[in-house]
């Protein structure tokens, strides 16, 4: 690892100087951003610790909704009897993301920031767009079993890997992010994430210095909350194809259909038209291929991740016929 300073923020005035005087990289709980360091691949010449700060803990809006400070940690948002309750979606996804030490060590805005697991892109002797723009990309004609189907582009088909931000892209949260002046602005999480377009190493809207403060949730949404998660492993492992939904059924009938997917694109992929699709229509093998059938229209594979493809296929179709079987 090569020499780095490191100095404790106590107020977001403090790690808006550090980012802004010292160049630093704020640091959460470290497992993603130390890792990356220790491969040479993130060289930050200056940390700035954020621990500090002041946006830990989980409390209610007035709305009725959940504030989920950007440091409360994974262990903390998963357990709370509220996300528990009013939010199983988002506890199951978390649960289902990295290990018990992991998840107390990781914090919502290092998850929302946490960067790709493509090979090339860890391994600083490959050719990475990512980490080196111009270098080329190794994974398109190379290992891509993790890669993306969706929203690729020539430059990079790396996928986001993380659970938590395909149960909050579901749910409609929303990111509250604070600027080193001291602005505040709220985006989407539908929105955070970018695809990679000519820019793969934009891989989220957050400009220098920039800190997540929290994640706000809706009020309670109800219905059949699911997260399923294929991976190679039953623990320990990245998703290769993730469903997060919020399902509602009437007198038969979808009446409300909430999706995203992890695995499959640099981003959790939401794409409204499922819904559309749905709404209104009773359960059978049929509708849900025309789900199916949206959602991996302009789906290419990249040889070894061509099974992707069917995997995302039948994994939305078993999420649709085990919401059908809750409601009936
Ligand atoms: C072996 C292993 C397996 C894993 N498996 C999974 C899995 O299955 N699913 C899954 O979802 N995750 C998985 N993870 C990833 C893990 O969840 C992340 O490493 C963790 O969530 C990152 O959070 P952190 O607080 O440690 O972030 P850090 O490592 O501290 O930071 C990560 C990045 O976020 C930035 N950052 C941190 N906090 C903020 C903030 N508040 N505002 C702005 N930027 C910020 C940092 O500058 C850095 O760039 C795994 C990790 C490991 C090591
Ligand atoms: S897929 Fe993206 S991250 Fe992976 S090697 Fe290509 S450019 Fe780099």
């Amino acid at each position: 690892m090569r020499p780095f300073s490191y100095a404790r923020a106590r107020t977001l005035e403090d790690a808006a100087r550090l980012t802004r005087d010292e160049g630093a990289i704020p640091i959460a709980g470290g497992t993603n951003l130390l890792d990356l360091m220790k491969l040479q691949v993130e060289t930050p010449d200056a940390l700035a610790d954020i621990n500090r700060i002041g946006f830990g803990g989980i409390e209610e809006t007035d709305d009725g909704g959940l504030w989920i400070g950007g440091l409360a940690t994974n262990t903390e948002t998963a357990i709370h009897p509220r996300v528990r309750t009013d939010y199983p979606v988002l506890a199951r996804a978390i649960l289902a993301g990295a290990t018990q030490q992991l998840r107390n060590k990781a914090t919502t805005g290092g998850n929302l920031c946490q960067r790709t697991r493509c090979f090339y892109f860890t391994n600083i002797d490959q050719p990475c767009n990512k980490r080196e723009p111009g270098s080329g990309c190794g994974a398109i004609d190379g290992i891509a079993k993790l890669h993306a189907v969706l929203g690729t582009s020539d430059q990079c088909i790396a996928t986001y890997p993380g659970d938590m931000a395909v149960a909050l892209s579901a749910l409609d949260a929303q990111v509250e992010i604070a600027a080193p002046s001291g602005d505040t602005r709220r985006v989407p999480v539908r929105h955070f994430h970018c695809l990679p377009g000519d820019t793969p190493w934009r891989e989220n809207v957050l400009e220098p210095g920039e800190i997540i403060t929290s994640v706000a949730l809706p009020p309670p949404v109800g219905g059949t909350q699911i997260y399923r998660k294929v991976r190679e492993r039953s623990s320990y492992a990245f998703a290769l194809v993730s469903v997060a939904a919020i399902i509602e059924m009437d007198d038969g009938k979808f009446t409300r259909a909430d999706f995203a997917f992890g695995g499959l694109a640099h981003k959790p992929w939401h794409d409204e038209r499922i819904a559309e699709t749905l709404i209104g229509k009773v359960a059978s093998d049929d509708v849900f291929d025309k789900a199916a059938d949206i959602l991996l229209e302009d789906a290419r594979g990249y040889g070894e991740n061509d099974f992707k493809i069917p995997l995302a296929r039948r994994t939305l179709h078993a999420v649709l016929q085990q919401a059908t079987e809750a409601a009936a």
